[in-house]
């Protein structure tokens, strides 16, 4: 497939290779856009990056364009001008363009991951410390910065990691078996808890998908916060089948992308009957289901004992690799999740590196491991293509492959990223 944002071959090469001896593919640059300031003057923008704009999704077909226009297409004269420049503190000369489709100005700074930003942090530093389990108040102390400017930078990762996801999955095909769990935490309070619905392939421990749902508070209660919930449940309470709907739409959205029907296929899952129904709510979509040859669904006690025998041991590993690794998720923590979106986000951001960067579990230290995604079958130059631009090059949100629970469209036409609010 190719890159939604070319990189030229100069900036690419402008970056520093992976550790040597590691498996790890993010390439250690030290600043997010350091390698693209040296190369904007020979910058070419690839597309128009006005979403209204004809040319957003790609360049001009000559056909396409007016008489006049096509003439100076003919000449071979691009369809954007060059319309000035600004200058900034931050980055001193900026370089400004005018589509000819759609009037609309813009320039080399549209097409970063530091648009619109008068402060720059470092990027690869900020993600590897927040998937390193740091939380945000000891981040923005160690950077220099506040927690706000923070959370704007995790969104826009989340964004580039979320393009970065479906790209590489949309080629790939499912060469596994699937296994599904719950993970369960809450943000806010204790009285709303949710389950992050997680499918990880079986042999790879590769996270295909995930999806979110809340869950209605449940467990021993004394009188005083039974009553409490009851107030909250007032104003909001947690459908009943939210998990069932959640590894439906996650099941749904992997296996539409990269199922191949011809071979066999088992999920794996605990015992919990919301399960079942997922799988029995697909195989209308998706007959194929309902084929013992073709679809086999195992059923195991989670009480047993999570040891690398047991068919859930890749959901359970990924369970400990969260709370390990995202400082929201550590039981007992001050650090407990204050916004869906954001937890989301931050979880979207440790899947992609999971699955993009780091080694499967390593048994034999003389033997080195693969990425998780490289053994689930994506090819390691594509994901170090990606890594390349990750931090500098701005994935457009609205040319991106994702759909469903990643990307939504709410009533005022505007794309939002993950479908979460309490009502
Ligand atoms: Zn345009």
């Amino acid at each position: 497939m190719s890159p939604l944002v070319p990189i030229s071959t100069a900036a690419e090469a402008a970056l520093p290779s992976p550790v040597a001896g590691s498996s790890a593919l993010i390439p250690f640059c030290e600043h997010s856009s350091g390698g693209e300031q040296e190369h904007r003057e020979a910058f070419r923008p690839p597309f128009c990056p006005n979403p209204c704009c004809t040319l957003h999704h790609g360049p001009p077909e000559p056909d396409s364009l007016p008489e006049a226009s096509r003439q100076r297409e003919a000449e071979s004269d691009p369809w954007y001008r060059d319309h000035g420049h600004y200058r900034t503190k931050v980055r001193g000369l900026v370089q400004r363009f005018r589509c000819r489709r759609c009037q609309r100005c813009f320039s080399t700074q549209s097409f970063s991951t530091s648009y619109y930003l008068k402060v720059e942090l470092p990027l690869p530093l900020l993600y590897l410390c927040l998937v390193g389990g740091m939380s945000l108040r000891a981040l923005s102390r160690t950077l220099g910065c506040t927690p706000a400017s923070l959370s704007n930078r995790i969104g826009r990762l989340a964004r580039q990691a979320i393009t970065m996801h479906h790209a590489l999955l949309s080629g790939t095909t499912l060469s596994e078996d699937l296994c599904a769990d719950g993970f369960i935490d809450y943000t806010v309070s204790q009285y709303f808890p949710d389950a992050t619905t997680l499918l990880v392939g079986a042999r790879s421990h590769m996270v295909y998908a995930f999806d979110h749902c809340y869950l209605r508070r449940r467990g021993r209660m004394s009188e005083q916060q039974k009553r409490t919930r009851a107030q909250l449940e007032q104003r909001y309470r947690a459908p009943a089948d939210g998990e069932r709907d959640s590894l439906t739409r996650a099941l749904a959205e992997t296996l539409s992308v990269c199922w191949d029907r011809s071979r066999p296929l088992r999920l794996d899952t605990d015992e919990h009957p919301a399960y079942q129904r997922s799988v029995a709510d697909l195989t209308l979509p998706l007959p194929e289901l309902a084929e013992p040859a073709r679809f086999t669904h195992r059923r195991t006690s989670s009480r047993r004992a999570r040891t690398r025998e047991n068919p859930l041991f890749p959901v359970n590993y990924l369970d400990r690799q969260i709370r390990l690794n995202l400082a929201a998720h550590r039981r007992e923590t001050v650090c407990y999740g204050r916004n869906t979106v954001a937890t989301l986000q931050r979880m979207m951001l440790l899947v992609c590196y999971h699955n993009y960067n780091k080694a499967q579990l390593i048994g034999d230290w003389a033997r080195q491991p693969p990425v998780h995604a490289v053994a689930a079958g994506v090819p390691a130059e594509r994901i170090k293509r990606w890594w390349r631009w990750f931090f500098s090059r701005r994935s457009f949100f609205t040319r991106a492959a994702a759909t469903g629970f990643y990307k939504v469209r709410n009533s005022f036409g505007v794309t939002r990223l993950f479908r979460r609010s309490i009502r």
